[in-house]
């Protein structure tokens, strides 16, 4: 018990030399613990646009969306072709905008080029039920004509929302409108292509639209390329093939 009690005086005998030795020494305080790594923030998926009610799902999205009139095609429309698929897919395919097909049955990617997609998902050994397929705009533009800059601003944030709601692993834009919208760019998709960029912390993968690849057949082994990187990030991501 003594032998305890004196090795505790030794012990803070020898602190009170050391703390004296340090404040002659100009050290007025114990050195600081290193402050811990900086850890940046996870980046927490793609966000409500600004002006947007904070939406959870589809279907509100949809509702919001309602019997739209907010740009002038809705002037010449059938059907607001808003998006198909699964609200719980983790790839997401953006297309341009319905044709005369989608604007008939209000389905994107119904047509010549959307079979061409079908196909392209299935080459990756998906089926369109378990990804989710919209468009930049939702109205047919007349005689097909590419969209205008009022109607992507009119309906971009539709697109932004649905995003938001979705929370998708990976986005695949086809061809040079969807590419140049989400990623704010004006660069060429030819430029653009099978390289990922980002879409507010996801991975975004421009490639050629498959209505470029009915009419430039030989661009069909250029978008397997990408098909195959999208499919490696998707394997990475999900650990689903
Ligand atoms: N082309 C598109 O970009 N979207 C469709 O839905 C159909 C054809």
């Amino acid at each position: 018990m003594t032998d305890t009690r004196d090795e505790l005086r030794q012990v803070a005998q020898d602190l009170r030399e050391q703390l004296e030795a340090q404040l002659t020494l100009g050290i007025g305080a114990l050195p600081r613990p290193p402050e811990p790594a900086f850890v940046p923030p996870i980046p927490a998926g793609p966000a409500t646009p600004p002006g947007m009610p904070a939406f959870t799902t589809l279907d509100e999205v949809r509702e919001h969306l309602g019997d739209c009139t907010r740009c002038k095609l809705h002037t010449g429309r059938k059907t607001i072709v808003f998006g198909v698929g699964s609200p719980k897919a983790d790839l997401v395919f953006v297309g341009e905008g319905p044709g005369a097909e989608e604007d008939v049955q209000g389905i994107p990617f119904v047509g010549r080029a959307g079979q061409l997609l079908t196909k392209i998902i299935e080459a990756m050994q998906m089926r369109r039920e378990d990804v989710y397929i919209c468009n930049i705009i939702k109205c047919r533009p007349p005689g097909n004509r590419n969209p205008e800059p009022d109607e992507i601003a009119a309906c971009e944030p539709f697109l932004k929302a649905q995003l938001a709601a979705l929370q998708p692993k990976v986005i695949c834009c086809l061809g040079t409108f969807a590419a140049q919208t989400l990623l704010r760019t004006k660069e060429s998709i030819s430029r653009l292509r099978g390289r990922f960029q980002s879409y507010e912390g996801i991975p975004l993968l421009p490639t050629f639209h498959p209505a470029y690849l009915l009419r430039n057949p030989h661009e069909k082994r250029t978008v397997w390329e990408d098909m195959k990187l999208l499919q490696k990030e998707y394997l990475r991501l999900t650990g689903r093939p």
